[in-house]
């Protein structure tokens, strides 16, 4: 499989350059030449797959030669070591846990196998590999454990100071070995800024291979289908196939999402669940896209202004605004909506939700008011421990860490405290 940038003025690459460069070198997002459809017996058959079958026939032909089969399955097999249940919550509702991986949310998914293939093509290179990545929590967590140990890589996380939980800011910066975490004194924004500018930096990218670990990186886009198929393994209602609704930031869970229902996997629609940046959802009320500056709520993860794989959701429906209107529907959750949502989903089925899954459970909720008969699943990307200032005041009680996360209690924060300016960045750079 050969990739092409989405702003069509750099060369096809390889699955494997297209991981080591993350973006093209014209500044777009890289795209898979043909979606791939999978075989009618793998879907009509699907209960007889193990999850680990099911998955390596879902990501070959992504993948094509650029890693053999053995160690492919191999890294899809680690990638997807722990359950992905789906729980039901009303009689309509399921919740797809994606929380129980290491970093207890669903980023852990893309990290661990970004980190694997990275991991394994920095065999074949001489230079150490520098993953540059900010954060505003999950993302750092996900990406420091994926990329703990990796020989040939090394991993440097941008955090605000101040601004993650006590569980993000443990899982960014208690790891050791070959990831260091930067505390910045500023936002995440300021965060983000410092890693375009080293990205964009002539002077570093002559002395180091930089490379980003977000959501723009096809390693990291693709495997995020796979929980798609995982959830349908277990849709009792086949005869019905489940609306999906997903909580919303940067568009690229939704995207994986689009692109299993596009290679053959029975979904019948798709909500964009936001909170009020929803620069995504007022594209599907109006017609007319435009980014917006990010706003703060309590679902943070979500607080994207400009959502970086909107462009790609955009090609899988040849940017024709019918028929992504065909397929997706949005919503504007509020805070105050969502902390009440969170209330209720507790008081009225002992379910204790997180901020990003309530905006979605809520958006579902609402969908399904509407079409009758249809059931649904929203997807639960985060553990609510990770979210304990807004859920444990909602719901009166504080909620047990999972044994899963326990340890990091014990262990001592390492960070480097940074001012919020790229030149100080990139001095340490240049003399670590
Ligand atoms: C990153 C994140 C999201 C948003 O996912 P996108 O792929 O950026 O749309 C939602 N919920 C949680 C908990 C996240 O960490």
């Amino acid at each position: 499989m050969n990739y092409y940038s989405l702003n069509k003025s750099a060369p096809i690459v390889s699955f494997r350059e297209a991981t080591i460069q993350g973006q093209a070198p014209d500044k777009g997002l890289y795209f898979p030449e043909r979606i791939p459809s999978v075989d009618y017996t793998l879907i009509k058959d699907i209960e007889n797959y193990s999850k680990e079958e099911l998955a390596f026939r879902v990501m070959q032909p992504y993948i094509g030669n650029a890693i053999d089969e053995t160690n492919l399955y191999r890294i899809i097999s680690e990638t997807i070591d722990f359950p992905f249940p789906l729980v039901p919550v009303t009689e309509n509702i399921y919740s797809l846990e994606l929380f129980h991986g290491p970093t207890l949310a669903f980023k852990d998914v893309g990290a661990r196998f970004m980190s694997r293939c990275l991991g394994y093509f920095s065999k074949e290179q001489k230079d150490t590999i520098t993953v540059l990545v900010a954060t505003s929590g999950d993302t750092g967590g996900a990406v420091a454990n994926g990329f703990l140990g990796v020989d040939g890589v090394e991993v440097i996380i941008l955090y605000p100071s101040g601004k993650v939980s006590p569980v993000q800011e443990l899982q960014l910066t208690t790891c050791g070995q070959n990831i260091t975490a930067l505390e910045i004194n500023g936002s995440f924004d300021d965060c983000q800024a410092m890693v375009k500018d080293a990205f964009m930096d002539a002077e570093l990218n002559k002395k180091m291979q930089l490379t980003s670990a977000n959501s723009i990186n096809v390693a990291r886009w693709l495997p995020q289908q796979l929980y798609y198929f995982f959830a349908y393994q277990q849709w009792q209602h086949k005869e019905k196939p489940p609306v999906i609704s997903v909580p919303s930031g940067n568009f690229g869970n939704i995207c994986a999402g689009l692109l299993a229902q596009v290679s053959g996997l029975p979904i019948t629609h798709f909500i964009a669940a936001c909170n009020v940046n929803d620069a995504v959802p007022e594209y599907l009320r109006s017609g007319n896209y435009q980014s917006k500056k990010p706003i703060a709520t309590i679902s943070n993860a979500m607080d994207v202004g400009s959502p970086s794989n909107f462009v790609r959701v955009m090609e899988m429906f040849q940017q024709s605004y019918q028929a992504i209107l065909e397929k997706i529907s949005g919503y504007t959750v509020t805070d105050s909506i969502t902390k009440q949502t969170i209330a209720d989903i507790y008081q009225q089925y002992g379910y204790i939700a997180d901020p990003h899954g309530a905006v979605a459970f809520y958006a579902l909720q609402e969908y399904l008011q509407q079409y009758p008969g249809s059931k649904g699943i929203f997807l639960e990307t985060a553990h609510p421990v990770k979210f304990p200032d807004t859920v444990e005041s909602v719901i009166g009680k504080t909620i047990a860490i999972p044994a899963s996360a326990k340890h990091l209690l014990e262990k001592k924060k390492e960070s480097i405290l940074m001012t919020a300016s790229f030149q100080d960045l990139k001095e340490w750079l240049l003399n670590k």
